[in-house]
């Protein structure tokens, strides 16, 4: 059953659906000769033999003539009429005995038959092949991952068991497709996995499972799988798998990160020895509005403003860049630091109570992360969690005003829109917007196509599924110092180059001449500075710790090519 579906499938695609329209018009066309045929057997059976037939009569005469039946129990008795019966069997003999089959050979079965003899699924790839990235499951992060990829023209093959999906993504979408079980052993050496650079194991959990167990007893060469199941994290790692990235866990912490400003301790994104980088949303703070420079963040706490982000989109700033209340402030600093900031934006959201619209892997590891910090928050979901026993949630449809309003809407501060149809999440998106004019909207985009539209219909902060998780495995693939999820941001360390050593911060122009800045130095002890002053020194034995773009990552290795020991 599944796999007519897929036949049928094939006939909405492509040339294929180009066709159906020639069909349609060709069948407008034959309504159109009955219905005239039938007007006409009517007009002359009444002017020519004074017999009256009704219109259902007049195309049933016609469809019997044209089809050559002509059972006989209507006919015409003058020559007129003799020559009009005959034209329209003549008429159906072409129009419908053979332009019709004629047409649907040729326009679909032909090349259906010829697509389905023509393709020759691959079994293994070339001996020599080497340096590729073999993906096993694809979805629209893999799909979004793939699009890096090819921007990088990356070698990649994705491995599939499915034939009508190997078809489909090979014919249709360009992409290198092995045919195979990318569970069985003969298949991942066909697939020349000791030689390849990366795998990514996107099936389900007992698959990755078996892949990793697989491939290990095979080689060595890495492995990241998306687990399903955050549970399940640790059982990958033992079947082998190198980074195990449980993306439903960092999307929930990242929606209920933006949702709420309560406790900037609570935004940390990641940490490199004592450096922390925390992400806090700038609405309700007291800097909200101000520039940079006015807001004296760095003076009065030693944190670095090193990234804002506002609609989606990540900006170094300068002193004169305004905070705007709906953007997000990237800071590094100590954990000192953090709670001195902490102390200073004070508790302004005590009220806070956030609503998280859908009870999936997602909106629960979103509630798991309010419930930690504590944030009060009300659970939404339609239908009972199958995995989650801890939450209670009010169960109705978030699309319904009611549902919302009884559950306290209006005195909510924030709402998580997560579910796992971004249709709803539009509507969801909408539907806050209009019941709380002043409500912080974070949504999620299962799909990349639908981040504008979440703007537009009011959110203040869209998290995708799709490039949070394609920038991880994009940067894992890259062997970033972490899975540092801002897109085109980049953290990374270099040894003080020798032409610098012995100058002072100011005097390197790293920041005007290549863009990057250091956040913190690390000394041979191990122990950071996080807060570089523009007269630190730059001694042979630190280290520097960078943020910039992956071009300005680039344009420091060419002003200061690394050495072997480096
Ligand atoms: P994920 O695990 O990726 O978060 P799920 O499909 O498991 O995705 O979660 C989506 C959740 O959203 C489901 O539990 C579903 O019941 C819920 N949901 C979808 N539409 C609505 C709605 N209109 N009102 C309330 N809950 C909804
Ligand atoms: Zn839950």
């Amino acid at each position: 059953m599944k796999s007519f579906a897929a036949e049928l499938a094939y006939f909405v695609r492509g040339r294929a659906r180009q066709n159906l329209k020639v069909l349609a018009l060709y069948g407008l066309f034959l309504l159109v000769l009955i219905l005239l045929y039938a007007s006409l057997f009517r007009y002359l059976m009444l002017e020519l033999e004074g017999r009256e037939y009704s219109f259902i009569a007049g195309i049933y005469w016609t469809i019997t003539v044209m089809t050559t039946l002509g059972f006989g129990d209507i006919t015409f008795h003058s020559d007129t009429g003799f020559i009009f019966a005959t034209l329209v069997t003549l008429s159906g003999v072409i129009f419908l005995l053979i332009i019709l089959p004629f047409g649907l050979v040729s326009l679909f079965l032909a090349p259906w038959i010829e697509q389905r003899l023509r393709y020759r699924p691959t079994y293994e790839l070339a001996a020599s092949t080497s340096g590729h990235i073999l993906i096993f499951g694809i979805d629209p992060i893999i799909r979004a991952f793939i699009r890096k990829l090819q921007a990088r023209n990356l070698l990649f093959v994705v491995v599939t068991d499915n034939y009508d999906q190997a078809l489909m993504l090979e014919e249709q979408e360009g992409f290198k497709v092995v045919y195979g079980a990318p569970t069985d052993a003969q298949v991942l050496r066909g697939l020349r996995v000791k030689t390849a650079r990366y795998v990514v194991a996107n099936l389900s959990d007992p698959e990755n499972a078996n892949v990793c167990l697989t491939l290990r007893s095979l080689c060595q060469t890495p492995v990241v799988t998306l687990v399903r199941d955050s549970d399940h994290q640790e059982l990958l790692r033992l079947a082998g798998a190198n980074q195990v990235i449980a993306l439903p866990r960092i999307l929930g912490r990242f929606l209920a990160t933006r949702a709420t400003t309560h406790g900037a301790m609570a935004h940390v994104l990641d940490s490199f020895g004592a450096l922390q980088i925390a992400e806090i949303p700038l609405y309700g703070t007291p800097f909200a509005g101000k520039t940079l420079a006015e807001s004296a963040i760095r003076q009065q706490t030693g944190l670095s403003v090193i990234g804002l982000w506002r609609r989606g989109q990540l900006s170094l700033p300068t002193p004169d860049s305004i905070l705007a209340p709906d953007s997000l402030a990237l800071l590094a600093g100590s954990r000192e630091q953090l709670q001195a900031l902490e102390l200073l934006i004070g508790n302004p959201t005590a009220d806070d109570l956030v609503f998280v619209l859908g009870h999936g892997r997602i909106g629960c590891a979103a509630a798991t992360f309010l419930e930690r910090k504590p944030v009060p928050f009300v659970l939404i979901d339609q239908r009972r969690s199958t995995s989650c026993r801890k939450h209670v949630p009010v169960y109705g449809d978030a699309t319904d005003r009611e549902t919302l309003q009884k559950a306290g809407f209006d005195r909510a501060s924030g709402v998580i829109v997560t579910t796992n149809d971004d249709n709803t999440n539009v509507f969801l998106t909408l539907a806050s917007r209009h019941l709380n004019p002043h409500i912080r909207i974070v949504a999620r985009a299962n799909q990349d196509e639908n981040i504008d539209q979440l703007y537009a219909a009011g959110a203040d902060f869209v998290v995708s599924n799709a490039s949070v998780g394609a920038t991880i495995l994009m940067n894992l693939l890259d062997r970033k110092e972490s899975a540092f999820l801002s897109e085109g941001m980049h953290l990374f360390r270099r040894p003080v180059p020798t032409e610098l050593i012995g100058k002072t911060l100011e005097a390197s122009r790293l920041r005007p001449e290549l863009g990057c800045s250091v956040v913190a130095l690390k000394n041979a002890a191990d122990e950071m500075n996080t807060t570089p002053e523009p007269k630190t020194l730059l001694q042979a034995d630190l280290t520097l710790l960078l943020i910039g773009s992956a071009e300005q990552e680039k344009a420091f290795d060419r002003r200061y090519p690394r050495t072997e020991n480096a």
